[in-house]
């Protein structure tokens, strides 16, 4: 079981695995891959039920036919089943371990990296996202999903290889959105617009953090990236949640990830990285509390490169050291463009 605690300082909470009987030695372990891919064609056995599939018709769920398959993660953090609690204790607050812990297996073959799919593969892979998404913001119990992707050991990802993301339905919504969101409602309450569409319109003026622009869709090096190679994608259209991505913007943003992908590998060589898809919380349960988020909030991807580690002045400050600044990272990308 897993409990969620709010530290009541910074309002940020942490998932606390209550019942780990072994000490995860993360940086002692040996890594080795499996020696069946679970995630592979003809595997499907090895994997739990799948919930979700873009699949050929006439084929059965968990048999093969399928082009990107959903499972639950084998060892998910939370748990879906049971009610939605908040309890004190003490001075604390806690939540029970509800949520959803879902694999995103990108491709029927064992492969390895995003950007070696085909731009119409990555794009099924979004549609999955979305198609998720929907689907598990209908549960009330669920404030946030979180679509990620680790890549590499020193990204956080598993021993499993084969290309796949992941995504977290969360009881509450995370502190990261939770200040962006913050930030985006100031700026509209005192502008009347949305901030990153005012992000993007300035940055295309100046040009020079600018990495691909397409109709649909912007590729920036943030103005003070925290990490070198920091990147984040825009939809031109404003839109506040992924769910209402279109079907022109998902194959047009399957081809911007493909490109982009492959730029960052070829410049940074085989970069360990994630990426994770803010999007906004779900509104279900909480209505009427935010009325202005359909104009002041728009939906991006944040793809972070791990290729430098976050020292303790960066830990203990919150201040980070970039030692590449954006304007650098722009001009090397367009590169290889
Ligand atoms: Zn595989
Ligand atoms: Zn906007
Ligand atoms: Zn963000």
């Amino acid at each position: 079981m897993s409990e969620v605690r709010r530290d009541i300082l910074t309002d940020t909470w942490v998932i606390v695995q209550t019942e780990t009987t072994e000490i995860p030695l993360n940086h002692r372990t040996p890594r080795k891959p499996p020696s069946v891919c679970p995630f592979c064609v003809g595997n499907e056995s090895q994997t739990p039920s799948e919930i979700f599939a873009i699949r050929a018709e006439n084929t059965l769920p968990n048999q093969p036919g399928w082009q990107v398959r959903v499972v639950p993660n084998k060892k998910p953090v939370l748990r879906i089943e049971g009610e939605l609690s908040r309890v004190g204790v003490g001075i604390h607050d806690k939540v029970s371990g509800i949520g959803a812990n879902e694999v995103i297996i990108e491709t029927p073959e064992h492969i390895k990296s995003l950007h070696t799919l085909s731009a119409k593969q990555i794009s099924l892979v979004l549609k999955a996202y979305r198609a998720r998404i929907i689907d598990l913001y209908k549960d009330k119990r669920f404030r946030y999903v979180m679509v990620f992707k680790d890549y590499g050991a020193l990204a956080g990802a598993s021993t499993i290889e084969h290309s796949h993301s992941q995504l977290i339905a969360l009881p509450a919504t995370p502190q990261q959105i939770k200040s962006e969101l913050s930030g985006a409602r100031a700026y509209f309450e005192y502008k009347e617009r949305c901030i990153f569409c005012d992000i993007i319109a300035n940055e295309l003026e100046d040009r020079s953090r600018v990495i691909l622009e397409n109709n649909l869709f912007v590729v920036l090096a943030p103005y003070a990236s925290r990490f070198p190679f920091e990147l984040l994608v825009f939809p031109k259209r404003h839109a506040f949640s992924f769910e209402m991505v279109t079907a022109e913007e998902i194959t047009n943003l399957g081809e911007v990830l493909k490109q982009i992908m492959q730029a960052l590998y070829d410049t940074l060589s085989d970069p360990p990285y994630n990426y994770v898809l803010h999007t906004a919380p779900n509104l279900l349960p909480q209505r009427d509390y935010w009325t202005t988020i359909r104009d002041d909030f728009h939906w991006h991807l944040e793809i972070i490169p791990r290729i430098k580690r976050t020292d303790g002045f960066e830990w203990g400050s919150g201040f980070f050291i970039n030692p590449v600044a954006p304007e650098t990272v722009a001009s090397k990308l367009k590169e290889k463009l």
